[in-house]
């Protein structure tokens, strides 16, 4: 039996590299995607999959990318992330642009790059990972509040556009996970990123990972649409539940 392939974009760091070791100790083969190449050869080498640059800002790297995907039974949404916190009222241009670009164009360039790849596996699974801000908007949230809501309707779109097909299509929306997101989020600000989970249990990467693992493992024709994943310790975008 040919061994059913996986592809993670942003598998350098957080989620996307603790998906890829989810899901190549589950069996697949992993097929890595970010531009931090040292991480991601490092990770490729360990799992005995393989690493290929990308930027799914770029359409040339994109195209790039997939033309080196063979096979594609398994591909994970996952390179993403949020810029600042500014309101409508102080919005940047370029932050909120390169927000869309990195969430909703580089989801629907790698998206649509690798589908045709998807439908010919016969059992194929596309797993976007959203967030709660694709679902609440929240203050100090609107651009990326904005992007992941849009991801959210593109895949549900997709989900539809797809019926019929041998194709299952699932988004994951987390609540507060400890990776580099926020480090990110914040311009590099280390402290204040590590403030932000002060005296609460955030997810760690391993969670959402364990998610990707288990839908991907589901029956075929067992399609888990959506699912919100918190911390026990948050209860909504804005409300956390810190300990004494
Ligand atoms: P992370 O540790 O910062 O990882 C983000 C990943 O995305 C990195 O591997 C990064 O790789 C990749 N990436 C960023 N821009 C890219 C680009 N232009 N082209 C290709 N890859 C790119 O954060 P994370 O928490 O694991 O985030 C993963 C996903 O989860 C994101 O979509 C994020 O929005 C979502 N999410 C995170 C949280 C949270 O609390 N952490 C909550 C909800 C949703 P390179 O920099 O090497 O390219």
């Amino acid at each position: 039996m040919t061994t059913r392939t996986a592809v993670v974009t942003g598998a350098s760091s957080g989620i996307g590299a603790a998906t890829a070791r989810a899901l190549a100790a589950d069996g697949w083969r992993v097929v890595l995607g970010a531009r931090r190449i040292d991480r991601l050869e490092a990770l490729a080498g360990e799992l005995g999959g393989l690493a290929l640059h990308l930027d799914v800002t770029d359409p040339q790297s994109v195209a790039a990318f997939a033309s080196r995907v063979e096979r594609c039974d398994l591909l994970v949404n996952n390179a993403g992330g949020a810029l600042g916190t500014a309101s409508v009222a102080d919005a940047d241009d370029a932050e909120w642009l390169r927000m869309f670009e990195m969430n909703v164009m580089g989801t629907l360039r790698v998206t649509r790059a690798l589908l045709p790849a998807i439908v010919a596996s016969g059992d194929g699974i596309v797993v976007t990972i959203g967030s709660i801000a694709a679902r609440e908007p929240y203050r100090g949230g609107a651009g990326y509040n904005a992007a992941k809501h849009a991801v959210a309707a593109m895949t549900r779109v997709l989900r539809i556009e797809l019926g019929g097909q041998p194709v299952r299509v699932s988004q994951i929306d987390p609540g507060m996970v400890e990776t580099e997101f926020s480090v990110v989020r914040f311009g590099g600000d280390e402290q204040r990123a590590a403030a932000l989970y002060e005296r609460m249990d955030p997810l760690t990467a391993e969670d959402i990972a364990e998610t990707v693992r288990w839908i991907a493992s589901l029956p075929s024709h067992v399609n888990i649409d959506s699912m919100l994943v918190m911390p026990r310790d948050q209860t909504s975008a804005q409300v956390v539940h810190r300990h004494e």
